[in-house]
């Protein structure tokens, strides 16, 4: 982001996003779940131009041994870009900032998995962005979530996740690559929500400058947000157990 590009790039115009999306207005999220055979659960998630898939194992005998707590489950999570997922080639292999989502991502699950009722084993969370349009934390704490439940661990809750920014003075839900880019400022989140409501906010991050009065109204849409992700989730996840009944 450069303050030159933030003057010159325009990311509105006649009221209405690049896209055409509404300010307000979330990109078409697609779920599916239970796509992998060998993983315990797994799920496919479009987020707009955002294409990921995760893969969770466990709980397992944690592995290397000396990683094991008597007491409960360890959680590791994986986020990778596949090198083909970005416009120029991005070079294979962890770097610092999969590094980074993968320990702010995990932590956001460690809020809700019952990790006390797995002693000694581990879950494994992986989650390959193979297309990548910003906001690829969040979608992917979607697809975790959701591969989480087809794993059947038990949670207190499910984590969904959405960022907003701020895009020529606007506060927008669910930016693209372009607004994240030139944008002024972006927030992703991640919600703990639990018999239908959010109780608490387990990723918060932010680059670049907001105000006050422009976090709050970011919170209440990303909210919404969060909320119209939730029900996809559930659905996805119903969709595929009425299926295996009917079968
Ligand atoms: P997020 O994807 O969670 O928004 P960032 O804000 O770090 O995370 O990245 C924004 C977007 O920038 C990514 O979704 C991706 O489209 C692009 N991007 C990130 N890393 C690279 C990279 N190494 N090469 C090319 N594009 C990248």
């Amino acid at each position: 982001m450069s303050d030159e590009m933030n003057d010159e790039m325009q990311l509105i115009v006649d009221g209405k996003r690049l896209d055409g999306r509404k300010f307000d207005e979330l990109r078409e999220v697609k779920i599916e779940t239970g796509v992998l055979k060998r993983a315990d659960g797994s799920c496919y998630l479009e987020m707009g131009n955002n294409k990921m898939i995760a893969a969770v194992y466990g709980p397992r005998e944690a592995f290397p041994r000396h990683m094991q707590d008597p007491s409960r489950a360890i959680i590791r999570y994986r986020y990778s870009m596949a090198p083909f997922s970005v416009d120029e080639r991005k070079r294979p292999g962890p770097d610092r900032r999969s590094v980074e989502i993968s320990k702010v991502s995990r932590e956001a699950f460690e809020l809700v998995v019952m990790k006390e009722l797995y002693p000694r084993s581990g879950i494994d969370i992986f989650v390959e962005v193979l297309q990548a349009d910003a906001g690829t934390r969040a979608a992917c704490i979607n697809a975790a979530s959701v591969a989480l439940v087809d794993a059947g661990i038990a949670m207190k809750g499910i984590v969904t996740s959405v960022a907003i920014a701020k895009v020529n003075g606007e506060i927008v839900l669910d930016p693209f690559k372009e607004e994240d880019n030139y944008g002024e400022a972006d927030m992703p989140f991640a919600f703990v929500i639990r018999d239908g409501e959010i109780k608490s906010i387990g990723l918060l991050q932010m680059d670049g400058k907001l105000s006050y009065d422009e976090i709050r109204k970011g919170l209440e849409m990303a909210k919404k947000g969060a909320m119209e992700i939730y029900r996809l989730q559930r659905e996805a996840i119903i969709r595929k157990y009425s299926l295996e009944e009917v079968e």
